[in-house]
């Protein structure tokens, strides 16, 4: 998997799903900014507003280039939460607004999700299954709790969740998330981990045609890696992981991963540009094609570039009226999110990820990105879906998926397991299941 995907611009077959995404965002967002802080209430999180743009606008829509609807939900509690992911809200708006150009990544999971990129490939927007939407809505107070309780979670960061839907198109929901993986570095190798072994096996000999290739947990065992961390650090991280896996165990959440990318400072950077294959959105259907056809080549916008959009942006919306508030405006606005109120956030702390360390404490020749992804599926729904394989007869054992508290207790037992040298886990027996 690289970084890199194919630019959507005017023609593209998303462009026009793309461009309303990016209105639709650009519109909420700044509506919401745009008034005082305050404290959350508990309609916050119910909240959802809807929006119907056309290429007139009226009074509360303005005008946009095509005919969409689009929902906002929670504008709020996201606001919150941007906040206390320490983002800035005008970098925020310029990196998914400017020029309104993303890259697209087809859908690389078995999900039929899709994956574009802002333009600084800060931020991900990943489209996702109704289930999915209805499940973040469901457990948000909770997430919330969790980020606020826990600055460390290695969960991934969700900046805004929304719905568009073209004239005689589907609904898509999608959510803004935190791109785990640096602009500016290369990542020489990753891997997403579950715990598992059935079918987490990236063929090696495919490897050759795309070095960049997301591995899973058989090819790290192979490979004979672990994290290398000192003592401290080791101990933070399985903490923090275990807090994590706990929340998302009692959420009955289970399939996600733990993306590690690992830069190896040795190597550096090899080059700015990348090329990809794409893959597509077939209108309408469920399932993209496959098209193996190279995408032409993207250059990362220079940082300096966009700190000066955002100081522009920043600029006009120190102009903008204060649109009036809604019924919950009777709060007295808490103190202003300062943005970097989290102490140490140190799983992204050096350089967008946490650097490797020796026993002695001193500094390792690698940078590691890690994070909990894929973290919005309910266990109810695994279910439905192994049923339906079970009744094509596939051996059931294969994907048969195990219960949240298995998953979780599977997860741990193995991400626990790559804290150590293979010697080490010789040592404590761990990771029996596995060998
Ligand atoms: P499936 O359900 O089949 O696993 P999915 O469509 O739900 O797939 P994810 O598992 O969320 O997709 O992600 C697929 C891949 O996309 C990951 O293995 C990783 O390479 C990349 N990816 C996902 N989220 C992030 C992120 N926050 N930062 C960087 N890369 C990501
Ligand atoms: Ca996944
Ligand atoms: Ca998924």
């Amino acid at each position: 998997r690289v970084i890199v995907g194919k630019k959507v611009e005017e023609g593209h077959v998303n462009w026009v799903i793309a461009y309303n995404m990016l209105t639709g965002i650009r519109f909420t967002v700044s509506r919401t900014n745009a008034k005082m802080d305050r404290e959350l209430t508990d309609a916050d999180f119910a909240a959802r507003h809807k929006f119907s743009f056309d290429i007139t606008g009226n009074e509360l829509t303005p005008s946009a280039k095509y005919d969409f609807k689009f929902k906002d939900y929670s504008p709020w509690v996201f606001r919150h939460l941007r906040a206390i992911f320490g983002l800035d809200p005008a970098d925020y708006l310029v990196s998914l607004t400017s020029k309104y150009i993303l890259s697209e990544l087809g859908s690389p999971g078995k999900s039929g999700s899709f994956f574009y990129f802002s333009r600084d490939y800060k931020y991900i927007i990943k489209t996702i299954h109704h289930a999915e939407h209805k499940l973040l809505r469901k457990i948000l107070r909770d997430y919330y709790r969790h980020v606020v309780d826990n600055p460390n979670t290695l969960i991934s960061q969700f900046y805004g969740l929304h719905r568009v839907k073209i004239p005689y198109g589907r609904k898509i929901h999608f959510v803004v998330m935190n791109n785990l993986f640096p602009p500016h570095r290369d990542i020489h190798q990753m891997f997403d981990l579950k715990g598992s072994t059935i079918g987490r096996d990236f063929k090696e000999d495919e490897l050759a045609k795309n070095p960049r290739a997301t591995l899973k947990d058989l090819n790290w065992l192979r490979r004979g890696l672990h994290l290398e961390f000192d003592a401290r650090i080791r101990q933070v991280f399985l903490d923090q992981l275990k807090r994590d896996v706990s929340l998302l165990q009692r959420l009955q959440i289970m399939d996600y991963s733990l993306l590690v990318g690992i830069h190896d400072l040795g190597k550096g950077n090899e080059e700015n540009l990348r090329e990809t294959t794409l893959k597509v959105f077939q209108p309408g259907g469920e399932r993209e094609a496959d098209d193996h056809s190279t995408a032409m080549l993207t250059r990362t916008p220079s940082r300096m570039e966009n700190a000066r959009k955002a100081r522009e942006l920043r600029l006009t919306l120190k102009k903008e009226k204060p649109v009036p508030m809604g019924k919950a405006s009777t709060r007295m606005p808490s103190e202003m999110s300062s943005g970097d109120e989290r102490r140490d956030r140190i799983f992204y702390s050096y350089d967008g990820g946490i650097r490797a360390t020796h026993e002695d404490g001193s500094g390792g020749d690698k940078i590691y990105y890690l994070g909990v992804i894929d973290c919005l599926t309910h266990y109810g729904f695994i279910k439905r879906v192994e049923h339906f394989w079970k009744g094509l007869s596939a051996p059931s054992a294969q994907i048969s998926p195990v219960p949240p508290q298995a998953y979780a207790e599977r997860f741990l037992n193995f991400i626990t397991g790559i804290t150590m040298t293979p010697e080490e886990v010789e040592r404590r027996g761990t990771l029996e299941s596995y060998r």
